[in-house]
Order: structure tokens, then C-alpha cells, then sequence
């Protein structure tokens, strides 16, 4: 007898009613997604989700669940018929089963959903525990502070046996709470930020502006590896790669270098805001922290904010950089964003950034050019590739989610 299940507690437990089950269902589909390859059934039961397990690797299944939104925690499981010996049994292997680590004492927590089995709980926890005591030597019951909590569950069709809880990744299943851009530049921060936002049950669409052959080929692929990994989150990410160069320059002529950032800024934010209505995402995610850079300042985001109705999320907005960067060691972004590939954003920009740019200013200053054709021009060149997780080769295919 082995774990022949998982069973997959659903997070955020104020959800009630018809919301549950709408995020029990995208779970479901979720896992079903991250799982693919591995031979496994999920299947909703009684509030939680049950994943049958025919395929022998179950510890790389294990850490793709990790990564799964919306899972409070998870535990294997042995499922048994409902027969008293059979449940003495399934609970001594799921025991031993979970000994990797010492085990000097343990409890039994039984419940009976089905009334029909002849013995209550309360009975059936000594009557459990003694089995395991019998058949094992240096093991002793603590009901207090047990190593090991083995928990029965006596349902309609059979038993259902777990020993411990791994933590799931919290949240809420993405795909559940619509959808935004993200803007991806190649640095730490915006991955972090696009993995928050994910968190909450938002797809991401990432956006990054490049300005070929400023930024060369390599800066792309260090993006879209960045998106690869974040694929681990949700499944499948758009990834829309803007060229940008012909603004940069353009800014370059037209405006004064210490509003150069602020307007290049303002123009990302209006592309942005026009691929999201295309895409139906509903707001737009940065990676910015308060005070962090000049365009960072708070007067620097009013200024910037200005040209943009669509809500802007900042996930990072009060976080300091080691903060960051430790999520980003944490869901493995670090390593590539570290490498060392020009943004566009460093190019052609003058060290003497205003920290307090003014509304008016930028206004008057954007008054100098038609830059509304342009930004039209970057919507319509953007180039639009989907990005898969456990595919090498980026294409073009359905979203999963
Ligand atoms: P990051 O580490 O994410 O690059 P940063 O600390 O370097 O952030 P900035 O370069 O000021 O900060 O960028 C602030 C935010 O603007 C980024 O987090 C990102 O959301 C967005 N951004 C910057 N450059 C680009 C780009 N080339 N394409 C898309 N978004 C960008
Ligand atoms: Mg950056």
C-alpha cells in the first residue's frame, strides 16, 4: 500500500457559495495545465480537489504544485475502502510511508462524513492508533504536540488517509481575476512584480518596449526567458515586444534632456494603455518602488500617471530592494535578470532626469511633436508571441488560461 492521491486543500477560505466553486473549477483546470504530461486525474470532491496519481514521479509533481495559485496547502494521500482492517493498514503504510524524517510520536484524527460506516470517530481513533502501535517499535501517541498527525477521513466511497501538509503557494487561482499588462523591462524588479499580481488571480500580458539595434538581440531573448520562467505561475504568457526606437530618438530631438524620461514614461504608459484595451486587460502592472529612481519619485508617477485612466498596479510600491530581491531569488527570476543586456530606457537618456517633473511641463513639452501618430505607428509594429510552460520553442497556440 502507497499514496495513491493528492488531496489539494483550496485557499482564501472567506470565499463562499458560487465564487468557491467558480475557483475550485479554474483550480482544477490550472493544475490540470501545470500537470500536463504526468498521468494524473483531477477531480473536485467534496470542497477540495483530489488528484489520482498513476505515474511513479511524484516528488517533481510535489514542486509543480508548489507553484500552483490558489492552493493553501496539499498532502498525499491513501485512499482505501471503507473497511475497518483496510484502514488499520492504509494508516500504518502512510506512516511509514511519511518517515523520512524522525518520527517518535504520532496521533489519528478520524471523521465520519458517512454515517453509514458502523463505527464512529471517536471509536475509531483508538482503534487505529493501537494498530500502529502494534505494528511498529519505537513510536508513541501524543496528542498534544504529535510528529505526525495521521488524519482518516471516512467518505460515501471510501477512506481517504493523509500524514502532514506541504504549503501550497496561497492566493487565488490565476485566470480568476481578469487580466493586465505588464510592463516587463530585464531588470529584477518587474518580474517580481508581475508574480504578485499573478498571486491575486490575474493573468499577466507582458509588454516590453525595445530599440533595436540599440538593444540588441540578446536583451530580447533575456525577456522572453524571463516570461518563461514566469510561465511556471500560469501556464502561458503573451508576450508583446514593442519597438521603441523610433520614439526614443524622436524624444531625444524634440524634448529637453531632463524631461526625457518623464515623457519617454508617459509615452510607454499610452502604448501600454492601447494594447491593453486590444487585449481587454484592465489595468496595467509596473515594477516601481517609491523613491527608488528619479522616475520613481511620487512626483515623478503623478506626472507620469496623468496620461492614463486605466488603474496602474505596483505591487513593489513600498518594498526596498533587498525585499525584492529576494522574491525574485525565491521564484528564480534573479539569475537572468542580473545579466547584463542595455534596457532602452538607459539609452539616449541624459544622467539629469527630473525628480520633480510637472504636469504642465510635460504637457507643453509633448506640444512640440505629433507624437500621436508615432505611438500609433510602435501599436501597430508590435510583434506578439505566446510563450508556453515546458515548450523550448515560443508559438503561437490558445491560451490555457
Ligand atoms: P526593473 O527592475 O523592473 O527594470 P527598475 O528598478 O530598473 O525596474 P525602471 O527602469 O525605472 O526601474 O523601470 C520602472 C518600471 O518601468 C519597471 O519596473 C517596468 O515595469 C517598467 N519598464 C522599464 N523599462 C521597461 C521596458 N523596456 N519595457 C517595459 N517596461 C519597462
Ligand atoms: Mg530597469
Amino acid at each position: 500500500m502507497k499514496y495513491d492521491h493528492i488531496l489539494v486543500r483550496v485557499g482564501e477560505l472567506a470565499l463562499k457559495g458560487k465564487n468557491r466553486s467558480v475557483f475550485e473549477k479554474a483550480l482544477a483546470s490550472n493544475i490540470n495545465v501545470v500537470l500536463k504530461g504526468y498521468d494524473v486525474k483531477v477531480h473536485r470532491m467534496f470542497g477540495r480537489i483530489m488528484i489520482e496519481l498513476h505515474d511513479t514521479r511524484e516528488e517533481e509533481i510535489i514542486e509543480k504544485l508548489k507553484d500552483v495559485f490558489g492552493i493553501h496547502s496539499f498532502s498525499l494521500a491513501l485512499k482505501v475502502e471503507n473497511e475497518l482492517e483496510q484502514i488499520q493498514k492504509g494508516a500504518l503504510a502512510a506512516l511509514l510511508d511519511t518517515r523520512n524524517q524522525p518520527v517518535r510520536t504520532f496521533k489519528v484524527t478520524a471523521k465520519r462524513p458517512n454515517k453509514n460506516f458502523p463505527i464512529d470517530s471517536q471509536s475509531l481513533n483508538p482503534l487505529i492508533g493501537g494498530y500502529v502501535l502494534t505494528n511498529t517499535e519505537d513510536i508513541t501517541v501524543d496528542v498534544h504536540n504529535p510528529d505526525v498527525e495521521i488524519r482518516v477521513e471516512v467518505r460515501e466511497a471510501a477512506t481517504y488517509i493523509t500524514c502532514g501538509n506541504i504549503p501550497g503557494a496561497g492566493g487565488l487561482p490565476v485566470g480568476t481575476g481578469g487580466k493586465v499588462m505588464l510592463m516587463l523591462s530585464g531588470g529584477i524588479d518587474s518580474p517580481v512584480a508581475g508574480y504578485l499580481t499573478m498571486k491575486r488571480g490575474v493573468k499577466i500580458n507582458a509588454i516590453h518596449f525595445h530599440s533595436p539595434p540599440y538593444t540588441n538581440e540578446r536583451a530580447k531573448e533575456k525577456v522572453k526567458d524571463l516570461v518563461r520562467i514566469l510561465t511556471k505561475y500560469c501556464g502561458t504568457i503573451q508576450l508583446h515586444l514593442v519597438p521603441f526606437t523610433e520614439m526614443q530618438t524622436t524624444i531625444h530631438e524634440k524634448i529637453p534632456g531632463d524631461y526625457a524620461m518623464t515623457i519617454m514614461r508617459r509615452m510607454m504608459m499610452r502604448i501600454s494603455e492601447k494594447i491593453a484595451d486590444q487585449q481587454k486587460a484592465l489595468a496595467i502592472t509596473t515594477g516601481e518602488s517609491l523613491g527608488q529612481v528619479a522616475s520613481q519619485t511620487l512626483h515623478s508617477m503623478n506626472t507620469i500617471n496623468e496620461v492614463t485612466n486605466l488603474p496602474i498596479i505596483r505591487p513593489l510600491v513600498t518594498m526596498d530592494k533587498l525585499e525584492v530581491i529576494d522574491i525574485a531569488k525565491k521564484i528564480g527570476t534573479y539569475e537572468t535578470s542580473i545579466l547584463p543586456f542595455e534596457d532602452c530606457c538607459t539609452i539616449f537618456l541624459p544622467p539629469n532626469s527630473k525628480t520633480r517633473p510637472r504636469r504642465e511641463l510635460a504637457n507643453k513639452f509633448e506640444g512640440n511633436f505629433d507624437f500621436a501618430a508615432l505611438i500609433d505607428k510602435a501599436v501597430a509594429e508590435t510583434e506578439v508571441v505566446t510563450i508556453r510552460n515546458q515548450a523550448k520553442e515560443e508559438q503561437n497556440v490558445d491560451h490555457l488560461f
